[in-house]
């Protein structure tokens, strides 16, 4: 039985989600935090499905943004394990260099968007290697490494039934078209198709999307997150090749993808919650900064090894 929690975040329903998993011998996995910011609310939602949040010892995370894993800390101290890709790791036992990259963004609003992040000890880290399969509880859950989004992604596999996609298979909110999240630093557009070929290839039909919720049509969702991460590229490409700076860049993005959310039939409150998830600035900077790094790349003399 898999729970879909609605975190709140900055208010804003539907938005952030988290994912409580009953297991067959009674142990609870949790699939994703949230940030540190809302683990009120995370508390409170697990204790609407009947559960204790003290009781969950198994918290598997895709990736160490902070509105994915920000609250891994927190469950730990209750004793939960945390498992997490490899590269990931140093920034659970150590988060400084994670806290002092978004205050380099967010200022003063940290509080508000995150919270605080403390260091797990590194006994209670379980790094979680492609293809790893760890029984858990009487279920399989396998790590399947997906760049694309974030170089220290995965994307874990519940079963041979449910796959948790993190932000690999893209944010999609209620009624609302597919978006790729590209904030920076590591946006990587060719890894990113490569591991929606691998998502395709397994199994599991059913996808649970951190931002936000169940998604039945695989195929169909697959195709247009693959368009859209297209579609975002090249704007931004065709406004570098413009030399627009990125300020302008920054307002034209947001109105081309609000025009986007608005043909597929969007209200106001839809957009705030695209917006909660993904805001279209950090798209622009993600998506400048891998088509700076792809030209660099492609510099006569330059060698990836
Ligand atoms: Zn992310």
């Amino acid at each position: 039985m898999i729970h879909t929690l609605d975190l709140g975040f900055i208010g804003i329903p539907g938005s952030v989600a988290a994912f409580l998993v009953e297991l067959p011998d009674g142990q609870l996995a949790l699939v994703e935090t949230g940030p540190h910011s809302t683990f009120e609310r995370l508390n409170t939602a697990v204790a609407a499905t009947g559960h204790a949040l003290t009781d969950i010892q198994h918290v598997l995370i895709t990736h160490i943004h902070l509105d994915h894993a920000g609250a891994a800390w927190a469950l730990a101290q209750h004793g939960a394990k945390i498992y997490v890709h490899p590269a990931g790791l140093k920034h659970l036992t150590s988060p400084e260099r994670l806290m002092a990259s978004a205050q380099r963004i967010y200022g003063n609003d940290m509080d508000r968007l995150w919270g605080q992040m403390h260091p797990i000890a590194e006994g209670q880290l379980v790094p979680a290697l492609h293809e790893q399969i760890f029984r858990i509880g009487g279920r399989a859950f396998a790590a399947f490494h997906t760049p694309g989004h974030a170089s220290h992604h995965v994307a874990w596999m519940l079963g041979e039934d449910a796959l948790f996609t993190g932000d690999v298979a893209g944010v999609r909110i209620g009624s609302g078209p597919v978006q790729p999240p590209c904030p920076p630093p590591d946006i990587d557009l060719r890894e990113w198709r490569r591991s929606i070929k691998l998502l395709r290839k397994l199994p599991a039909e059913r996808l649970f999307l951190t931002h936000f919720g169940e998604v039945a049509d695989k195929g169909k969702h697959l195709d247009e997150l693959a368009a859209m991460l297209i579609d975002w590229s090249e704007w931004v490409a065709l406004e570098m090749r413009d030399g627009q700076i990125i300020e302008d860049m920054v307002i034209g993005f947001q109105r081309y993808v609000e025009a986007q959310l608005r043909a597929a039939g969007a209200g106001t409150a839809l957009l705030a919650q695209y917006d909660a998830a993904n805001p279209a600035y950090m798209n622009v900077t993600g998506l400048v900064r891998y088509w700076n790094k792809e030209q660099e790349r492609q510099m006569p003399g330059h060698s990836d090894v």
